[in-house]
């Protein structure tokens, strides 16, 4: 790990209901697990694949999930589905799976206020004051990879440090959406950019390291990427492990552990520049997956945290995996090498 690497501890008293209504997300799973079945259901159409992050062949089943196996590597930790769907049998389903639809008509729409306030204001302030620091000053354009959420743009453009804004692929169109200007674009045509942006994406990627290298063709030389996803070295993950009820195929094929990510991140050419896990809601995720799942059984220490112990000692344990980079919810921000500077760690 690089010694300039930053940890965040934040707080803003996000609920996770605020975020992922339990309706919404009850009925997205649904259409997710039902059309995962349909679009892939057939073995003989799935590949093996190496650890997605630091490839290594060593690794084993640790569970299963709607019969697809997860499988954990021997070398970093990350978990991962193998055998997987192709990237071109995903890009089908993410063309035209109801669960696809759904998201765009409902899920987005509907939780974009609590999702402003919260989470795009912060990664707005966040992508801002890392450019500031760290970016190439030359290149200030900026692009946002399937837009989920286009509101970002508006959060951005307020800045006035990038320009132009563009989003690639949008998942939910723009235009009428932000007030600030956006160009819609093809990922074929981007180039050059000093920032783009990957909000929870990288775990339903075929292959994190292609997208990664992809990515980094985009960028101009110091242009930085920043992402959000989620990681097995999360406590809510640790603790539920193959029961948690919110992890399912396609939408997490990669559930990259934090030393695996760092291990991705220099593979593909790029320097770490933060790699923090400012998670919430660890406790709270944990807390209702054992009230909605009675086939649950939490380690007894955590039990009786959660049962006797109050919301103070509960936010210090929070605070303490955030510090310690040990919440699910991780985001990172790698740097684009310079031609010579790769050369040099070869
Ligand atoms: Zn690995």
């Amino acid at each position: 790990m690089t010694r300039r690497m930053k940890r965040v501890v934040v707080s803003s008293g996000l609920r996770e209901a605020d975020i992922r209504p339990p309706a919404l997300l009850s009925e997205f799973k649904r259409l997710s697990v039902q059309d995962a079945l349909e679009f892939f259901g057939d073995p003989a159409q799935l590949v093996e694949v190496n650890c997605p992050a630091c490839d290594s062949p060593d690794t084993r089943v640790v569970f299963t999930k709607n019969e697809f196996f997860y499988r954990c590597c021997s070398v970093c930790r990350s978990v991962f589905v193998s055998p997987r769907p192709t990237s071109d049998a995903l890009a089908n389903y993410y063309a035209n799976s109801r669960a696809s639809r759904f998201r765009v008509q409902h899920y987005s729409r509907d939780t974009a206020k609590a999702r402003r306030y919260h989470l795009l204001t912060s990664h707005a302030e966040w992508m801002g004051q890392i450019y500031d620091e760290a970016g190439n000053p030359e290149a200030r354009g900026y692009a946002d990879l399937n837009t989920c959420s286009p509101e970002i743009f508006d959060e951005i453009g307020a800045q006035h440090i990038f320009q132009p804004l563009l989003t690639v692929d949008p998942l939910l169109d723009p235009t009428g959406v932000c007030e600030t200007a956006v160009q819609v674009v093809r990922r074929d045509t981007l180039a050059g950019m000093g920032a783009i942006s990957a909000f929870e994406k990288v775990e339903h990627q075929f292959s994190p390291a292609a997208y990664l290298q992809s990515v980094g063709g985009a960028l101009a030389d110091g242009g930085l990427f920043f992402f959000t996803t989620r990681t097995i070295s999360g406590f809510d993950l640790q603790i539920l492990w193959g029961k948690t009820p919110y992890i399912f195929v396609p939408e997490h094929l990669n559930l990259l552990s934090v030393e695996g990510i760092a291990l991705l991140v220099e593979r593909c050419g790029f320097e770490l520049i933060e790699l923090s896990t400012p998670g919430q809601l660890d406790l709270e995720l944990v807390r209702h997956a054992a009230k909605n799942d009675p086939s649950i059984k939490l380690p007894p220490f955590i039990a009786y945290l959660l049962e006797n112990r109050d919301q103070e000692a509960h936010w210090d344990l929070q605070e303490y995996l955030q510090k310690h980079r040990l919440s699910s919810h991780v985001r990172v921000v790698i740097k684009k090498l310079q031609k010579t500077e790769v050369a040099t760690h070869e």
